[in-house]
This record gives structure tokens, sequence and C-alpha cells, in this order.
């Protein structure tokens, strides 16, 4: 395993993204030998640490991880912290003479990460200060990496996309949707295009619709400042699940590399049109939580959340595909909190045999075949198919053949946020995303947006904690004649 050599500079050193996921993450690919003597991390924040508290706050981050104290110790030294104001023109200066010495100190051959794990509203101005102040190394790699939300709409996203490209080109930024990160979305590509089985059945002609539900069972928790302002459409459906469609409908990519893959990915989603004011009020449903005894407070009574907050904390929708290959074919997407369970999963349904000669329990008719990805908190998929009744009945009914992923290969599988990094370090752009597809996701929610903050609470439905979300979210598909298959 070869090592990585690059300066790693972070912003927003003494954050919770750096603490809970970065350093773990960094020190992962250590622990693999991934990184080794050829690496240094600048941490930047406002406060005035020294070096040495900055080490105790990493190996913090590592309680729990694998190896000795001594590893991590070792790892802990090649940090170092500097106290700088990101809108402050002069404090790059000085950063650039720390990344200029740890280059040679450590022989990085000019290899720079730029992570901005800050609030967005200084991912402008970092990157024009980084640019203006010559940090951008002249020798090696500069790879600018950008944390979510990446816009609020679609004005401020491209105003964001500009700001940055100023800088950076796109080849260099790496867009995090940490949903790409994670390992069953990863096996959507190998299922889809290594098994003729199912690739041969992923169109209109054997597909029925697709389900895709994002769920946690806890409120807003600490994030509630940010959550007012963003909802639920914003924070989960515009990135992850829009992500999500994406890598199940695109075409097959010409090549397994970066550009094929955005270009696909690309194609499928400017094939998803913005919903007309009706079509919004038809084809999507807002909730928000309600709380009671034992189960916690309702969202508008949460901390720092309005009494009258409008923001919705449930989406549940039904997204088209124009084009030959899934037109026709619902995916209806759902996501909120304070659900009844916390999972992530994908159910693909597909059409029932339509001409049956079978006899079936009950009279019904033979049950469809599902095949779920489940991508957390469990690892694996199932697809239910359908047999002979055991005994002497000759009636048909499902079964499901599982596939739990190994629990100690997935322990040993490196985190989403490690595989990010190893990709950033290998320019592998194909987990991020491009702006392309981010400006089409946009445009879409852009629509439901303005018809909701128009509305205002007129269409919000209330949910209680500790159920599947409103029952306007049923409603959706059975207007359609189905129903939702987890029912949690
Ligand atoms: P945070 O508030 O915990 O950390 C912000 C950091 O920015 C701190 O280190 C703070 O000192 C620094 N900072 C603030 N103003 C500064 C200034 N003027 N100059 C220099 N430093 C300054 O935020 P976070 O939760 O770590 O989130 C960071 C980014 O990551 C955000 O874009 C967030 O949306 C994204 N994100 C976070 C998580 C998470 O789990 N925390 C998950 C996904 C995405």
């Amino acid at each position: 395993m070869t090592e990585k050599r690059a300066l790693f500079i972070i912003f927003g050193g003494s954050g919770d993204l750096a603490q809970r996921k970065l350093y773990p993450a960094l020190y992962g690919l250590y622990y693999q030998g991934r990184l080794a003597k050829h690496f240094a991390v600048i941490g930047t924040a406002r406060r005035p640490w020294t070096d040495d508290h900055y080490h105790d706050i990493i190996k913090q981050s590592l309680v729990g991880a694998p190896g000795s104290a001594h590893q991590k110790t070792e790892f802990a030294e090649h940090f170092y912290y500097q106290s700088h104001d990101v809108t402050d023109a002069a404090h790059y200066v000085t950063l650039r003479d720390l990344a200029e010495k740890l280059d040679k100190q450590y022989a990085l051959d000019g290899n720079r990460v730029f992570y901005m794990a800050m609030a967005p509203r200084f991912f402008a101005t970092i990157a024009e200060h980084v640019k203006s102040e010559q940090l951008l190394s002249a020798k090696g790699f500069n790879r600018l990496i950008v944390e979510k939300p990446f816009g609020r709409d679609f004005a401020t996203a491209k105003q964001l996309n500009d700001d940055i490209s100023q800088a950076f080109s796109e080849e260099q930024i790496y867009r995090i949707d940490h949903y790409l990160g994670k390992e069953m979305v990863q096996d959507i590509m190998p299922l889809r295009f290594a098994n003729p089985l199912l690739g041969h059945a992923w169109s209109k002609d054997f597909i029925d619709n697709i389900q895709i539900t994002l769920a946690e069972d806890i409120g807003v928790e600490e994030r509630a400042g940010y959550y007012e302002t963003a909802g639920a459409l914003r924070d989960m459906v515009q990135n992850h699940i829009f992500q999500i469609i994406a890598m199940l409908t695109m075409e097959k990519p010409a090549r397994y590399d970066a550009a094929s893959i955005h270009a696909a990915k690309r194609a499928v989603l400017s094939a998803i049109k913005p919903y007309t004011p009706t079509q919004v009020h038809d084809k999507f449903v807002r909730g928000q939580y309600l709380g009671g005894d034992d189960i916690g407070l309702s969202y508008r009574e949460e901390d720092n959340i309005a009494s009258d907050s409008t923001v919705e904390t449930y989406v549940a929708g039904r997204v088209d595909i124009d084009n030959d290959r899934w037109r026709g074919v619902p995916i209806y997407i759902r996501t909120g909190k304070r659900l009844k369970a916390k999972q992530s999963r994908i159910d693909i349904v597909f059409k029932p045999t339509s001409d049956n000669i079978l006899p079936t329990v009950n009279d019904t008719h033979v049950a469809p075949n599902v095949l779920t990805l489940i991508i957390e908190p469990e690892t694996g998929m199932h697809l239910t198919l359908n047999g002979k009744e055991i005994g002497t009945s000759d009636a048909v009914s499902p079964f499901t053949l599982d596939h739990a992923l190994d629990q100690d290969e997935l322990a040993k599988a490196p985190e989403a946020y490690q595989r990010l990094m190893l990709n950033i370090l290998d320019g592998n752009k194909l987990t991020f995303t491009h702006w392309a597809e981010l400006a089409a996701s946009w445009h879409f929610i852009d629509a439901i947006r303005t018809v909701w903050d128009n509305d205002k609470a007129d269409g919000l439905a209330f949910y209680n904690s500790g159920t599947m979300g409103p029952q306007q979210a049923d409603d959706l598909l059975a207007r359609d004649h189905r129903q939702w298959i987890w029912q949690g």
C-alpha cells in the first residue's frame, strides 16, 4: 500500500465535524498505512489554542479507535494549530508560511487539501483568500472540499459555485454528500451493472415503483438553529435523496469513471421536471412532529424553535422521471424526524405477474417481488420472491432471500468520511457531486419550496412522534393504489 502525501488545511479545526468525523477519518487512513510519515494537518479556528492542546483534542477524538496510545500520539504530532479569522487576509499569509514550511519538513510534494468544515457563509471568502494570498501550491494538487449545505436555493448555490470557481476549477472542487460514501449506496452500481438478472429488469417494463425512505427516530436535537432555516426538504431531499435517485435511475455510464458517472447522473436528473404549484399540492406532503408524554417535546416547543414555526420535519412526495426508461414509474420518497424507527432504505417494487395460473392464499394476487437495500443502521439487502407454501398446499406465498453484510467485515470497513478522504487523496471524484447535479436538484426543490413558503401553515400536517408520519403520506400512495412497503 503506497503512502499518500498531502497537507490538509482544515478550516473549522475546533468544530464538531472536524472532531467527530474528520480526525477519526484521517486516523483511520493512518492506521491502515495510507497516511504515514509524509502528511501534516493544519487546523485553523478562531480560538487561541496551542499545538499541545490541539494534540490533546485530536487524541480525545480517537477514543475507542483501534491502535495503541503511542500510535495515536505519533499521529497527533502531525497536527498544527493556527488561530485564524477566515475573513482576515493577513492571517492567510501566516498560514501560507506555515504551509510552505510543513511542505518541506514532511516532503509533501506540494499536495494540498483545503477542507472547509465551517458554516457555508464563509466558503466563498475562504476560497477567495486561499487564491489571493497564494496558498495554492504550484507543484502538486490543490483540492477544495465543500461541506453541505451547498446553498439554500438555486440562486445561492449558483452564487457559491461561481465564487469558489473563481479560485478552483470544477476538477479541483469536491462537494461532499456523505451518503455517496455509504456502503449500500456504493453497492447500487454493482447490483445494477454486474447482475444481468437485475440489469435487464431495471426499467418501467418490470419495475412498478421505487420507494426511498430516510427515517430518523430522533428530533431536531442541538441542530435547532440551522434546522429552522432549512427544514427536511433542504436538509435531506435536495442532496441525499436526489443523489440516491440518480444512482438508482441513471443510464449505464460509458465507463467506470467519475466523468462518465457524473454525465449519466446529470442526464437523468435533468429528466425530472420541476412541478407546477398544482402538482406540488398533489404530489408532495409536509409535516411537523408533535410531542407527548415520555416521547419528547413538539417541534414548536423545542429550544430555539419559533412557537409558530412552519418548518417541516417530514416530507413525502412522488418524483417522476420523464424519459423512456422510467416514464410512469413513480419514485416515492420520504424522510422525517421522530419517526417510529431509524432506518434508511430503498425498496424497488417490481410489477406483479399479470397472468398468474397458480393457486394463491385466500385468493389474493401473487405478491410483487421487492428488492430492499438497507443503508443503515443495519447494512444489507432482501429480495422477496414467491414460492410454494410448505406442505400439502399448492398455494403460492412470498419468502425472502436475505443478505446481511458480514458484521465483522463491516466493522473493519471504513466509515463514510474515511472513504471520502481516501478518494480525495486519490483524486477520485466518483463519490462527490458535480455542480450540474446540484443545479438540477435545486430547480426541483425551489419549485416546491416556493409553494410551501407561500402557503405558510396551510397544508402543514402535524404527526405524532413515534409514528411513520402524517396520514397524508399514506394517502399519497393510496391514491395510486399503492402503499409504503416499510411500515416502521
Ligand atoms: P461548528 O460550529 O461545530 O464548527 C465551526 C468551526 O468554525 C469552529 O471551529 C469555529 O471556531 C470556526 N469558526 C467560526 N467562525 C470563524 C471565523 N470567522 N474564522 C475562523 N474560524 C471560525 O460546525 P460543524 O458542525 O463542525 O459544521 C461545519 C460544516 O460541516 C458546516 O458546513 C456543516 O453544515 C457541515 N456538516 C456538519 C456535520 C456535523 O456532523 N457536524 C455533518 C454534515 C455537515
